[in-house]
């Protein structure tokens, strides 16, 4: 199976099923990013950034915004959550009887998460977990190099993941690592997913909005200078 991507901004986006992703990349190893426009206006500013996406091994088109800026520029992707690709990541690691590593969210949290991963999987071999809030990364870098998982999930929000995740790559190259957001709020049940009809409909951003106000500054005015930037795209070509 091999990659067939499609270009937004400049940027290449993966057009694999979710089952053909988590096959392809449980097969091939390396980093999965979950792109949002968030993150290719970041990379727009930070050129290590934007070399950081550009090597990736997968790209899945987890924002809404992504799916619906390659629908203007023709093509039909289907949106692929970071959490729901994360939970698939984590059965596969658990039926190949992978190891995994966990690190992300607050103490509390990513305890209790942890706890809900292996109630779910009890097959699944976690040998390191630790939370977000780290003074000295160099140690914590070490550790997770030192604990060799077959599977990292960095769930530290965007940026600060994908750069967590470059500093292990080449130490652990037969590994596969991927940046996760919040999920690991949501896997320890403190943070609730938007009800189904706003995950059915693509705007669980909506309602995380709505629930969580001061969000609004994280999508506006990125969202609608995306889209202006995407048909500007489609308009002029790139
Ligand atoms: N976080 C962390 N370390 C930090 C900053 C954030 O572990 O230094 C965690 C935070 O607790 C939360 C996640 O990273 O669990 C970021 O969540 P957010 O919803 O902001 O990310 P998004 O999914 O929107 O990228």
């Amino acid at each position: 199976m091999s990659r067939k991507l499609v270009k937004i901004l400049g940027y290449g986006v993966d057009t694999f099923s979710s089952e053909e992703a988590v096959d392809y990349i449980a097969t091939h190893h390396g980093m999965v990013v979950t792109i949002n426009p968030e993150m290719i206006e970041y990379a727009a500013k930070d050129e290590k950034f934007a070399q950081i996406i550009n090597s990736a091994e997968l790209v899945i088109p987890d924002g809404v915004g992504i799916t619906v800026g390659l629908k203007i520029l023709g093509h039909n992707v289907h949106r692929i959550p970071g959490i729901d690709f994360g939970k698939a990541l984590l059965k596969r690691a658990s039926k190949d009887g992978k190891t995994v590593a966990l690190i992300g969210a607050k103490p509390e949290i990513i305890t209790k998460a942890v706890e809900n991963v292996k109630q779910e999987f009890p097959d699944l071999n976690i040998v390191y977990f630790h939370d977000g809030y780290f003074d000295d990364e160099d140690t914590i870098i070490t550790e997770v190099i030192n604990a060799k998982p077959d599977y990292v999930f960095a769930a530290l929000g965007s940026p600060k993941q994908e750069f967590f995740i470059n500093r292990l790559k080449q130490d652990l190259n037969k590994s596969v690592l991927i940046g996760l957001g919040g999920s690991f709020d949501v896997w320890a049940g403190a943070v609730k997913r938007a009800p189904e009809i706003y995950q059915k409909l693509g705007v669980e951003w909506l309602y995380r909005t709505l629930s969580e106000p001061k969000r609004f500054k994280r999508i506006f005015p990125t969202l609608p200078l995306f889209v202006i930037k995407v048909l500007k795209e489609r308009v002029i070509g790139k």
